[in-house]
């Protein structure tokens, strides 16, 4: 009887293909599961509850979950082999207490660079108990905009994702405890400990974004103090999507190590000191192809006309970032220039000089969903 007990348990494919609502089994027999597997693999499980909160500085904090998942299978980095997994909806504001279960999907599976091999970052879609997308899923609302049309134009999205350190008492990081710094002036692109603050956490952060696999094209520090800028791209856009969540999350992840704060907060120092944005660099194939200006002005004339929508949806607090000062262009305006650092939507000077190339969204602020940017620019520029 325990030898039959014994090989059902280890035949039962329950912990991997369930949604994590593993049938009720006897105590016996989940003891004797558990020790007929040998458990080699952790799985850490992302997730963005889609909420942008205050926390108690009044600042935003950051809408990334986490657990971990632990596996006796081998190493792959192809979602579908991960199983499903719930989590407690009620306690991320994803669902009401008597009906809490949301269920993560694995999207996008990565080396995890911190636990080394052979354990993965997983990158997961939520859905609710009836197999729908969960609402907060704005992955699988740009799904629905990839259309056959915006595939044939290979979209491509360059993220700049600006970000503020912070120290325990949530201060800018390396700022003087009583105070402030000298004015903006020498901090962008800096080097020396007068101008830059949090070095070590970036070259953490950049390696182990390049170890996972993430497209990170480069990193700098920023015009106010304890500011930095992380870029992801050129990559489609599911996938950057998936790499600036897993890369906020790294950023997270090791600030803990570090004992800096991240935030992505768009003006987390009031007054005469820049916020922090997500410049969005679009191209379609149209766009790079000599002549690819006519494109470009094409997709310009496009969001001129849907700037409203896209200023809705590119991050909370983003008024008191696009004030029309500090590279911004005020947010009830819409303007567009070559080189121009104070317009919505800006034409690289070496773009206008070939005649082709890219345009860069300057609107969307650091704590904007990128999957709600990319779909917003394939919708108003290709699908409308
Ligand atoms: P900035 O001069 O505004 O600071 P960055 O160098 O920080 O610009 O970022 C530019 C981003 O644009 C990079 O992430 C880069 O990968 C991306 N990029 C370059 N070419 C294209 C393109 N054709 N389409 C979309 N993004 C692009
Ligand atoms: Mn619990
Ligand atoms: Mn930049
Ligand atoms: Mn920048
Ligand atoms: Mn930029």
């Amino acid at each position: 009887m325990a030898t039959m007990m014994q090989k059902s348990a280890a035949q039962a494919p329950v912990a991997r293909s369930s949604f994590g609502v593993a049938p009720r089994v006897g105590r016996t027999l989940s003891v004797r599961a558990n020790a007929a597997k040998k458990l080699v693999q952790k799985a850490e499980y992302i997730w963005s509850d889609g909420q942008e909160g205050m926390d108690t500085r009044g600042l935003l904090f950051n809408e990334l979950h986490s657990k971990t998942k632990t596996l006796d299978t081998e190493l792959s980095l192809d979602p579908s082999e991960y199983p499903d997994w719930s989590f407690d909806g009620s306690s991320t504001g994803q669902a009401e207490g008597n009906n809490s279960d949301c269920i993560l999907r694995p999207v996008r599976v990565v080396p995890d660079p911190i636990r080394g091999a052979p354990h993965v970052l997983v990158m997961c879609e939520v859905f609710s108990p009836d197999g729908s997308a969960h609402p907060s899923n704005t992955r699988a609302k740009l799904r629905e905009q990839l259309t056959p049309k915006a595939l044939e134009q290979d979209c491509w999205f360059g993220f700049e994702q600006e970000y503020t350190m912070l120290n325990a008492s949530g201060k800018p990081y390396g700022w003087p405890v009583n105070g402030y710094p000298a004015p903006q002036g020498p901090y962008y692109c800096g080097v020396g400990s007068e101008s830059v603050h949090g070095r070590p956490l970036v070259e953490a952060h950049l390696e182990a974004c390049m170890a996972a696999g993430i497209n990170i094209s480069g990193v700098n520090a920023e015009v106010m103090p304890g500011q930095w800028e992380f870029q992801v791209g050129p990559s489609g856009p599911l996938d950057v999507g998936d790499e600036v969540h897993l890369a906020r999350w790294l950023l997270h992840r090791l600030g803990e190590d570090y004992g800096i704060v991240v935030t992505f907060e768009p003006k987390p120092m009031p007054g005469d000191w820049n916020g922090a944005g997500a410049h969005t660099n679009f191209s379609t194939e149209d766009m790079r192809v000599p002549g690819g200006m006519d494109a470009i002005n094409k997709a310009i004339e496009n969001l001129s006309k849907t700037h409203v929508e896209h200023i809705s949806q590119y991050g909370l607090n983003n008024d008191q970032r696009l004030t029309g000062k500090h590279e911004t262009c005020d947010m009830n305006i819409f303007k567009f220039g070559v080189a121009d650092r104070g317009s919505s939507i800006r034409i690289p000077l070496p773009v206008q000089l070939k005649g082709y190339g890219y345009l860069e969204d300057r609107r969307p602020s650091a704590n904007c969903d990128p999957y709600n940017v990319a779909r917003l620019l394939i919708k108003s520029v290709i699908n409308m």
